[in-house]
């Protein structure tokens, strides 16, 4: 069987152990001879699978007993309406500007009240996190949005900003899971699966209770947080196997230790690239140091030649999805939980290769 490191940004890698039980289990699950993809979602079976997935993910996001973890559709695109939709009651709504996942969010909540755009780093290309120290917030504002990692450009917040009584929206998307935080700081955290979570379909949603119940009579039902938190996830058909699989990773994550053991994991991943980009002076990256993700690395080569070459040579020694984002171009290598410390030391074996052939 081929399998290759895959460094794409989403839907990207998955534990190799999970994907291993998933196949076993495709079958025939728990021995009831159906599929977990044709139990019903009101079967026993499911409802095992659901409630055991919720209570992992608590579990290791320690998350409070006065939020609502909800699994739901439309990716995190689809909360760029939802958020807006139910929260937006004085119709003001604060955003920190920080890549083309933020000005998605901004154009989505634009249509439904004003946002203030508080802080931004366009400026120099988003390849920083503005310091939101002296920043003073209107008090009117309904919330406050952030992208916690900003998947394109490679940044993303080491701290998280203290909005006082205005509720934090965090589109976790592709930093879920990937490091400690306090759910205590955010009023709503969101995340399409198809990074740290699972595949792509399933959404998580964990919202702070105070905030379920505000949108107006006329919200869509399916886009109304209280339709979904009433109905434990369960108001309509939800994306089972997603959500089974997700049930697989967030196993596979305690089994190594929780968050904690992750983050020192992808710490020491991160690290291993940074360190090479630090030293080589042919591969560079754009991203200021204070503001680095850790799992998403953007870096190019000294012309778009050498970065279409490097690609290639990438993809023959097994390592794929090195493209970077077609708004940025260059490489970008994607280290999420399921990538394996060997993946990204390889990597920097080729790219030490591949500067040793062509740096003159
Ligand atoms: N937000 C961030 C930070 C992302 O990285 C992505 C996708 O890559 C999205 C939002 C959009 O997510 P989805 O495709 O689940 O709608």
């Amino acid at each position: 069987m081929k399998r290759v490191y895959n460094f794409s940004a989403g839907p990207s890698i998955l534990p190799l152990e999970v994907l291993e039980k998933a196949q076993k289990e495709l079958l025939s699950y728990a021995d009831s001879g159906m599929s977990v993809m044709e139990l019903s979602h009101r079967s026993k079976l499911f409802t095992e699978v659901i409630e055991k997935a919720e209570q992992d993910l608590r579990e290791l996001m320690n998350i409070p007993d006065n939020y609502k973890v909800l699994f739901l559709q439309g990716g995190a695109t689809l909360q760029f309406s939802m958020v807006p939709l139910n929260l937006m009651q004085n119709g003001k709504a604060g955003f920190v500007h920080t890549g083309s996942w933020s000005k998605k969010a901004i154009q989505e909540a634009e249509k439904f009240g004003e946002v203030e755009v508080i802080a931004s780093s366009a400026d120099r290309g988003f390849n920083y996190i503005p310091n939101l120290d002296e920043v003073e917030f209107d008090p009117e504002l309904d919330y406050i949005h952030i992208t916690t990692n900003n998947t394109i450009e490679g940044t993303a917040f080491t701290d998280i900003p203290d909005t006082g009584n205005i509720p934090l929206v965090a589109d976790m998307s592709s930093n879920i899971l990937s490091e400690a935080i306090d759910v205590n700081k955010f009023g709503i955290i969101y995340a399409g699966a198809q990074k740290n979570i699972g595949p792509a379909g399933l959404t998580i949603v964990i919202i702070r209770e105070d905030l379920i119940g505000k949108a107006k009579a006329d919200c869509p039902i399916m886009l109304d947080y209280k339709t979904h938190s009433e109905s434990n996830s369960l108001y309509n058909t939800p994306p089972t196997f997603g959500i089974y699989m997700a049930s697989l990773v967030f196993e596979w994550l305690k089994g190594l230790g929780g968050i904690e053991a992750m983050e020192a994991k992808n710490r020491k991943k991160a690290q291993l690239l940074y360190d090479f980009l630090d030293e080589s002076d042919f591969f560079t990256t754009p991203v200021d140091k204070a503001s680095r993700s850790f799992m998403n690395i953007p870096f190019v080569t000294p012309s778009k030649e050498l970065d279409a070459a490097f690609i290639e040579e990438a993809k023959a020694a097994g390592l794929e999805t090195l493209k970077g984002h077609r708004s940025v171009g260059g490489m970008r290598a994607s280290i999420y939980n399921a990538m394996p410390v060997e993946g990204v030391e390889l990597l920097v074996d080729v790219m030490r290769e591949f500067e040793k052939k062509h740096h003159d």
